[in-house]
């Protein structure tokens, strides 16, 4: 089911508000469903947070909690923050070699002194749900199955699911990061999606002259209310990744009260992405038990 901007929530501005909670809902249980239809295998996602960040503990918590709604079973590694190199990847190794796990996410960023890419290319690119080691960056380059890192499938899902149309038209993704930007151009731009993709950085010259025709722009720098109604063509879809904790609470790149009375379509930080990301990681990891069983989903 499609909403169409008809009859989707609207903002005061009167854009449509994409609302990355109510999809997430929606795509959990429909995770559950198809599941259950399957006679309820059990599909493990395996988390491993290294050290205490509370924000790392807030996510990986919530990514087991959101594991089980949509009938995943969750694991979950917590280690020192002070673990030895060797002993980390020993303890992905473990999951890896371990039959009834499925997935394998491993919360970034990891403390000091702690290597992620080492840790990263363990992964087999059937468990890697969060797609960012190099053989999953390959594999969505090359166009083969894969995963696909989880916060820009979840910025195609909320484009697919709003009727947000992409083919030929002109995107702008800020921020250029292996997690975010760059697997994000590649999405917007591939077959099917049909995007003219821009890529905009720290280093654009004129942002608000890069953003100023783009039909869609995807705010993935982690600059609070970068982008302003001045970087904002009329009609425009704005999609917000970028997260900044200020004394006033999370605030995203996009400032959305200035921005939603020119936008066509809007998400709101928190509330947009986030949530996204999370689902998709539950969709990824159930793809990963097909892909490790040879089966075809439900
Ligand atoms: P990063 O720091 O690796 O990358 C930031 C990018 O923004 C860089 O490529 C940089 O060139 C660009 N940039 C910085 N300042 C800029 C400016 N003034 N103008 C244009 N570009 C600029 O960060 P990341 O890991 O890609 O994450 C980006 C943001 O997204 C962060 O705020 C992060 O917390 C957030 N994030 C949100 C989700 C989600 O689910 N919503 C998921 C992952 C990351």
């Amino acid at each position: 089911m499609t909403t169409t901007p008809t009859t989707a929530t609207r903002t005061d501005g009167g854009a449509v508000f994409m609302n990355g909670n109510a999809l997430r809902d929606e795509i959990l249980a429909e995770l559950k469903a198809k599941i259950d239809a399957e006679g309820n295998p059990e599909i493990c996602l395996a988390t491993v947070l290294v050290g205490d960040d509370k924000p790392s503990q807030i996510y990986v918590k919530s990514k087991g909690k959101k594991a089980l709604e949509a009938g995943l079973q969750s694991r979950h590694v917590g280690l020192p923050g002070d673990i030895a190199q060797a002993d980390l990847e020993a303890e992905v190794q473990a999951l890896v070699d371990d039959p009834t796990v499925h997935g394998i996410l491993v919360q970034l960023p990891l403390p000091d002194g702690l290597d992620a890419e080492p840790v990263l290319d363990l992964l087999p690119p059937e468990k890697d749900v969060d797609g960012l080691n190099e053989r999953s960056m390959g594999r969505l380059v090359r166009g083969k199955a894969g995963h696909v890192p989880c916060t820009p499938r979840g910025v195609m899902r909320l484009l697919e699911r709003y009727g947000i149309e992409t083919s030929g038209k002109k995107a702008v993704v800020i921020g250029r990061s292996t997690l975010v930007g760059l697997p994000q151009v590649l999405l917007l731009g591939r077959k099917g999606a049909d995007a003219t993709v821009t890529l905009a950085h720290s280093r654009t010259a004129d942002l608000v002259e890069t953003c100023k025709d783009a039909d869609i722009i995807i705010g993935a720098a982690g600059i609070a209310h970068l982008i302003k109604a001045e970087h904002v063509k009329e009609g425009a879809t704005v999609i917000d990744v970028g997260v900044s904790r200020t004394a006033d609470g999370i605030v995203g790149d996009v400032d959305f009260d200035a921005v939603q009375a020119k936008a066509a379509a809007i998400t709101p930080m928190p509330g947009g992405t986030g949530p996204m990301t999370i689902a998709c990681l539950m969709e990824n990891t159930y793809d990963a038990y097909h892909m490790i069983n040879g089966t075809t989903p439900a």
